[in-house]
């Protein structure tokens, strides 16, 4: 089973030192949008869509807070652009499974009419009913082609520990849905079987690399933007524990990502390209 580390846009935030822990306090941070295909035994699954066509096109559709935080939309880097660049088609991408449905993970779903959106059930509800504080943080257009939506709620299964939903069943591959809540109301983390164990992506339930490890680290503008920004922040912090605790015990077994880290992203590539050369 092959996995593609794309990134599908980008956000280039001032504060570099602050948000990266790099450069001076003026330049630019690098924030990518970490997302998978994964060639399946049911066509492509992508794992989050980052930006779309039509973010590239109007990038003011995604609102003010991205504004500010610079984003870059742009057509070349979509997850559509780049699978065709690959030798697929739209049509190919027949699974779309989301951590959550903010502009920066969900933009690329008009880019694939066809494909069934799997989302948790509560995520879901958040986005097409907003509470007044999440109005802002949702951008309705990127669903205006009525998705072909598949809700999942956990309960029943167990992965490491933490309560899971297994998908995909046709796919040949073990997916599952690990709900992460905190940074958005419905948000989850997205469970793989590799050939070598585990991948989790944590979509944004981390943003940066050092939050997974023992003691945490975290550049201070980070930190507090993803405190501003979450949706229940005790379940945030809550979670982001266990899955401290999580890279303590079963580091070995799990590779853990997340959606904005660039040296993750460069960790996973150069992963898959000594694999290639391996093969
Ligand atoms: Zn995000």
């Amino acid at each position: 089973m092959r996995i593609h580390h794309l990134s599908c846009g980008s956000l280039c935030p001032h504060g570099g030192r602050l948000l990266g822990g790099e450069g001076g306090l003026l330049s630019t941070a690098e924030v990518v949008c970490h997302c998978l295909a994964i060639e399946s035994g049911d066509g492509l699954v992508l794992v989050d869509t980052g930006f779309g066509m039509e973010d590239a096109r109007n990038p003011r559709q995604l609102g003010p807070v991205f504004g500010l935080m610079n984003a870059k939309p742009r057509s070349e880097t979509t997850a559509l652009k780049q699978l065709e660049g690959l030798g697929f088609a739209a049509a190919d991408v027949r699974h779309i499974v989301t951590t959550h449905l903010d502009p920066d993970h969900s933009g690329g779903l008009p880019d694939f009419p066809a494909a069934e959106v799997h989302v948790l059930s509560t995520e879901l509800d958040a986005a097409l009913n907003p509470r007044l504080r999440d109005r802002p943080r949702y951008v309705g257009a990127h669903w205006g082609h009525s998705p072909r939506w598949v809700r999942h709620d956990a309960g029943g299964d167990e992965w490491f520990g933490f309560e899971s939903v297994r998908i995909l069943p046709a796919a040949g591959a073990e997916i599952a849905l690990v709900p992460l809540h905190g940074h958005s109301l419905g948000h989850t983390g997205v469970a793989i079987r590799t050939g070598e164990g585990w991948l989790l992506h944590c979509g944004d339930a981390y943003f940066n690399h050092g939050e997974v490890q023992t003691p945490p680290t975290c550049p201070p503008g980070l930190r507090f933007f993803q405190n501003l920004n979450a949706a229940d922040n005790k379940a945030r912090k809550g979670n982001q524990e266990r899955l401290r605790e999580l890279a303590g015990r079963h580091g070995g077994e799990i590779v853990f990502l997340c959606s904005h880290d660039p040296h993750e992203l460069e960790r996973e590539r150069g992963r898959t390209n000594a694999a290639l050369a391996a093969e």
